[in-house]
């Protein structure tokens, strides 16, 4: 089931209703005890002030803190590895910088930087996996992801949130032995299947379209969404986008791994697509030559320019500042900063986008090219 509530704006009591409607509907109380730790994993992407629309609202975990309080829970941690370093000092300015250090949730934030090994189930391509110690240490996992659009993975919704419980440049890492996007929203899949929320409330009050997860637009789509299932809630939250769920590789890795559920009931409020549909990244929008082919030609002429064409970064030297995150986040290390102005070359890259999502002024944009020329 996928539980829909309006939630026009971020007013404490918009959102602190809507959060005991969803709770109520999931019947999340019967799950909980007194003894037990709550995670609640935002999206922190970067540390940005919560209007930009990259972060999961602070509103959002203020009602979710709230609302656990009130049924005798006092063990809350709020946790995520942004992209960049997993230190006390890079996470403070996250925090600070999207809007969390306030009474409500600054007391609940997560102050423990290790992690631990965790083994995975039997038959994954993924043996194990580095998580945050957040998340191994929880009994109970509220996954609390924000409604983009990605430039690698063409949305990030419930399944994506959770690769932040890997820490720090151990994400880039992950790009790197994944470079395909088949591959990595594959490993996706096995480590949603490892940390396995209880929960996943879905903050769509803003959402982002064009260019995410960090350099899109604000769209304003007024609601939230809760599952239990949250291969259920990105069904859903793609076909609210006005997309297609069967064209979103992760949900067809999931489909692949038995995961997509057969019945999705959607209740609550109810739910129409949006009109127009959301605004893709400029990395997987279509060259509009695949439309302009007959019907029956149209799959090779995909495999075709797939194999021929690629997406790469490419800087705007005008608005680089040099501050070198780009580099930072490259799990090629192909990136130079010199004169401060990044230089990112064509060899080597394996169209990850991490550097386009983790830029703060938004000076790389998207082009397409040949194959490694
Ligand atoms: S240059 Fe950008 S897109 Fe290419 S591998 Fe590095 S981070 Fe990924
Ligand atoms: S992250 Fe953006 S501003 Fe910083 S060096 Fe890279 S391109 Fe320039």
């Amino acid at each position: 089931m996928v539980h829909i509530v309006k939630t026009p704006s971020y007013d404490e009591r918009d959102v602190y209703n809507a959060v005991c409607r969803h709770f109520e509907a999931m019947e999340v109380a019967g799950d909980l005890a007194p003894s037990m730790t709550v995670l609640l994993k935002p999206n922190l992407l970067y540390g940005k002030k919560p209007e930009a629309g990259i972060t999961t609202n602070p509103a959002i975990l203020k009602a979710v803190i709230r609302w656990l309080r009130e049924h005798g829970i006092e063990k809350i941690v709020v946790a995520d590895s942004s992209g960049g370093l997993f230190t006390a000092e890079y996470m403070r300015t996250v925090y600070g910088a999207s809007g969390l250090r306030v009474p409500g949730i600054e007391e609940y934030l997560n102050l423990d930087f290790t992690y631990e090994r965790v083994p995975t189930r039997e038959g994954f391509t993924v043996k194990s996996f580095n998580l945050i110690s957040a998340v191994t240490k929880a009994d109970y996992i509220i996954n609390l992801p924000k409604l983009k659009t990605h430039a690698m993975t063409t949305v990030s919704i419930g399944v994506k949130n959770l690769f932040g419980t890997i820490p720090g440049l151990q994400k880039p890492d992950m790009h790197r032995r994944y470079p395909k996007t088949e591959d990595f929203v594959h490993m996706l899949c096995e480590l949603c299947e490892t940390v396995r929320p209880n929960v996943t409330l879905l903050d769509a009050v803003d959402s982002m379209e064009g260019n995410g997860p960090g350099g899109g637009t604000v769209r304003r789509t007024g609601l939230t969404m809760c599952a239990r299932n949250v291969y259920a809630l990105d069904v859903t939250a793609v076909r609210f986008m006005g997309l297609d769920p069967e064209e979103m590789p992760h949900l067809r890795a999931a489909r692949a791994m038995g995961l997509w559920p057969e019945k999705i009931d959607v209740t609550g409020d109810g739910l129409a697509p949006c009109s127009p549909a959301f605004r893709l990244p400029d990395a997987v929008k279509s060259t509009g030559f695949e439309d302009s082919v007959p019907r029956l030609l149209r799959k090779p002429a995909e495999f075709v320019l797939d194999n021929l064409l690629r997406s790469y970064p490419k800087v705007d030297r005008s608005k680089c500042v040099g501050c070198g995150k780009c580099a930072e986040s490259c799990p090629q290390k192909i990136i130079k900063v010199v004169d401060k102005k990044a230089g990112m070359p064509k060899k080597g890259c394996i169209s990850c986008f991490c550097c386009q999502e983790m830029c703060p002024v938004h000076a790389i944009r998207v082009k397409r090219g040949l194959r490694g020329l």
